[in-house]
């Protein structure tokens, strides 16, 4: 039996997409696989999520404890900045786990290639699996060569940014992480992408119906820039497919189940968004307005960042009456469920009463809001999302944007108004409803055997194999 390894870091948005690669390997490709993950104490999501798995015999789930990062972390530190250097720190064993493990190959996360090295002392083949989308990839591949020609900032850019075979990328839609190339954030980000041509392949969360422009570009250019396109398997989508449901779960689900179908927005924004303060009452008060059926996952606001809760999503403590505008609850009561801090997400998409997401455009609620046909209100507010957003919205047809009236800082309750309503009512939500169940279609059709991405999945494993 072909035995490769895993390595993720730590955010839910990347352990996720990676574990459910490792499972469909061991399902359906008879591959062995030694899931290497850090671990995160603070990361209620992080424990739950491994505690309640269903693992089969073939996943061994292998802890990486996170050293003492006193000291280390600072308060000041952006959340990618965070994140690499707890991997970083994380990884001072990994030379002796992979010696001991004798992997066929380890496949990482995009914030893991210090992985590479070790690796190649070791003589073992490194397979990076992207968890965004294929645009953010092209873009990736192009970053060093954009930041060795480009002056200044991209974000001052007279246009928008340029890369070869694609859609031109707006300014304002660029990733938070290239958008001040001070921050230790944007080295970060150049370092982990610089090192992608050193992979033997890129296994892309992504299809055909998704991204044409995006993966024939990939398919095309064997350099971006000064960089050689590594070769790629489009091996997507490949979402979570089991949850486990705890008490307070099963009550979301049977409270659903009591509604017509279609009829309600799931509104949830990923591991780790936040809102500020302001935006949470005009998004409240939207909802109120629109007198649709919806279900909001509700965090505690907070004006500082736009991803407040990454590492202490899905703890207890968080009471929505405390932070909800006064009344909210009881007003909408009738016809909606509040929610604290995490919902199962995937059973909920799946439901047939859910209508529509309202979604922070985070690459997995993405696709799993595609795979199971639900359309979508884009509400972008971290990382890549805004790049998301407007694939989504301008291209693929499958969401409706929300715009905030210039000048102003938040999205006011007149626009949720009109955005919920358009999606769960107007001929708008019937035309992105429809598109979202053409992509629901081929999604089915690309994962089942003798699909596409089935077959890249195949083609992967073979070179496995085939590794002395
Ligand atoms: N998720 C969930 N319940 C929640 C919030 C998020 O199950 O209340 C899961 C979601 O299903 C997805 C992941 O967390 O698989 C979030 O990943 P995504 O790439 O969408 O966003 P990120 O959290 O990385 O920003």
């Amino acid at each position: 039996m072909c035995h490769v390894a895993f390595l993720s870091s730590p955010g839910m948005g990347h352990i996720i997409p990676l574990f459910q690669f490792a499972k469909h390997l061991v399902h359906h490709h008879g591959v062995r696989v030694s899931f290497l993950v850090i671990t995160v104490e603070a990361s209620a999501a992080q424990y739950q999520f491994f505690h309640s798995a269903i693992i089969p015999p073939e996943l061994q789930v292998i802890n990486i404890p996170q050293p003492d990062m006193a000291g280390i972390i600072t308060n000041d530190m952006l959340l990618l900045t965070q994140l690499c250097v707890i991997t970083q720190e994380s990884l001072k064993p990994l030379k002796f786990i992979l010696a001991e493990l004798n992997p066929k190959a380890l496949v990482i996360d995009i914030f893991a290639t210090q992985a590479i090295d070790v690796c190649e002392e070791l003589s073992i083949p490194v397979y990076s699996f992207f968890t965004a989308s294929a645009t953010l990839l092209t873009f990736s591949l192009y970053l060093p060569t954009l930041d060795s020609q480009t002056e200044g900032e991209f974000v001052d850019l007279p246009g928008p940014v340029e890369v070869p075979g694609c859609p031109p990328i707006r300014t304002e839609d660029l990733l938070d992480q290239v958008r001040n190339r001070k921050n230790e954030e944007y080295r970060w980000y150049l370092f982990h992408v610089s090192r992608m041509s050193l992979v033997a392949g890129i296994l892309a969360n992504t299809w055909q119906d998704l991204e044409r422009d995006a993966l024939k570009a990939l398919k095309e250019n064997p350099f971006f820039g000064e960089i050689s396109t590594p070769p790629l398997y489009p091996i997507g989508p490949l979402i979570k497919d089991d949850e486990f449901l705890t008490d307070n779960d099963a009550e979301i689900i049977s409270w659903l189940d009591n509604q017509p179908s279609n009829s309600v927005l799931f509104i949830s924004l990923g591991s780790g968004g936040t809102l500020s303060s302001k935006q949470l009452t005009e998004l409240a008060w939207g909802l109120e307005m629109s007198q649709q059926r919806f279900i909001l996952v509700a965090r505690k606001p907070t004006d500082a960042s736009a991803s407040g809760a990454f590492f202490s999503a899905g703890s207890d403590e968080n009471d929505p009456s405390a932070y909800l505008p006064d009344g909210f609850i009881q007003k909408t009561q009738e016809f909606a469920l509040v929610i604290s801090s995490w919902a199962p997400q995937v059973t909920v998409l799946r439901h047939e009463s859910t209508g529509a997401f309202m979604s922070h455009c985070g690459w997995n609620s993405t696709l799993e809001s595609l795979v199971h046909g639900v359309p979508m209100i884009a509400w972008p507010l971290y990382a890549e999302q805004r790049m998301n957003a407007t694939l989504l919205a301008e291209e693929v047809g499958v969401a409706v944007k929300p715009v905030a009236v210039p000048g102003d800082e938040v999205i006011r309750r007149e626009e949720v108004e009109r955005v919920v309503r358009a999606v769960m009512e107007g001929e708008q939500g019937k035309a992105i409803r429809g598109r979202a169940r053409e992509l629901k279609e081929s999604a089915r059709k690309i994962s089942e055997k003798g699909g596409l991405s089935y077959n890249s999945t195949c083609h992967v494993v073979e070179h496995w194999n085939s590794q002395g």
